[in-house]
């Protein structure tokens, strides 16, 4: 008798480029788990009534990307304090009757990727977060979970930057700047959480921030990680010690998927695999 498939579904806008599909079917393969997990391009004004859609038609579980993430955590009737940490959602779970829960995997796969397939152990040292956003923010409270000895957020909004510190509320450890008063300060790791990369912007920041003991990461993948490490290799990083996001997508894709089907992946052959891609 076939078991069923349980369904899933990743929800942006746009959404085609999505590989939270292939990674989430990769990881049920591995596992023999049946799945059905679908891709839903949901305008911001139909995202939720699309979502409750979804759970009512026996949907379990929904990846959130961008630009729904805010919305996802509103519409949620339970909120883990990931979530409420990183003020956004991407993982919504269906607890039954309509009722939702609200999660956030990225803190937890960016540190997972930096220090166990990087090697990187963060505590003791001194980082710098560009950044304040919805991911921003989930990184910025991992780091300090994980215990880096100081954290130095910047962001082009410095008053984002500085909610995110006094969210955290440990001004002995974790302080802001602003985008143009670095000068001076050299960091263990300079992680960039920003979009600047997808614009094709440009890094304005002073090559002195880090050595060629630094790391430099950057939480897209791809071209879009291009720019940061143009920027990052020129000002003395090690090619080798440049990492973009493309762990961390998938760490954070199986925290939701164990969260889902109460068993961890193995992430490595789904990293190998797509790393020749990107
Ligand atoms: P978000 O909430 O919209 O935040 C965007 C951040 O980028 C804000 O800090 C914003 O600053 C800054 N920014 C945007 N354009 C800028 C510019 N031209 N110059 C300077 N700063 C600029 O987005 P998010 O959800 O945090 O996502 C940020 C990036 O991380 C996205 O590219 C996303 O794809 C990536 N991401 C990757 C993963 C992964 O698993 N690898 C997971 C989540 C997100 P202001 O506050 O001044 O607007």
């Amino acid at each position: 008798m076939s078991v069923e498939a349980r369904r899933y579904a990743v929800f942006g806008h746009p959404i085609a480029h999505s590989l939270s599909p292939e990674i989430h079917s990769a990881f049920a393969k591995q596992l023999g788990i049946a799945l059905d997990y679908r891709v839903i391009d949901a305008a911001p004004v139909v995202f939720e009534a699309e979502v409750r859609r979804f759970f009512a038609e026996g949907g379990h579980g929904a990846n959130v990307t961008m630009p729904h993430k805010l919305v996802a955590l509103a519409m949620a009737d339970e909120v883990t304090e990931a979530a409420k940490r990183a003020g956004a959602a991407n993982t919504l779970t269906h607890l039954g009757n309509g009722r939702i829960e609200a999660h956030n995997t990225d803190g937890s796969g960016f540190v997972r990727d930096i220090t166990e397939r990087h090697g990187f152990d963060l505590r003791g040292h001194d980082a710098l977060l560009l950044g304040a956003g919805g991911a921003a923010k989930a990184v910025a409270w991992a780091l300090m979970d994980a215990g880096v000895k100081t954290l130095t957020i910047v962001n082009r909004t410095p008053e984002r930057a500085d909610e995110l510190a006094d969210a955290i509320g440990e001004p002995a450890r974790c302080h802001t700047r602003y985008w143009d008063g670095l000068d001076g300060e050299c960091f263990d790791l300079v992680v960039n959480a920003t979009s600047i990369g997808f614009d094709g912007g440009k890094f304005d920041l002073p090559m002195s921030i880090v050595q060629d003991h630094s790391t430099a990461y950057d939480i897209c993948y791809g071209t879009a990680a291009a720019g940061f490490k143009g920027w990052a290799v020129a000002a003395g990083v090690r090619p080798d010690w440049f990492r973009d996001g493309l762990g961390m997508l998938i760490e954070q894709a199986a925290d939701g998927f164990e969260r889902w089907h109460g068993q961890r992946p193995d992430t490595d052959p789904v990293y190998r695999e797509l790393r020749q891609r990107f």
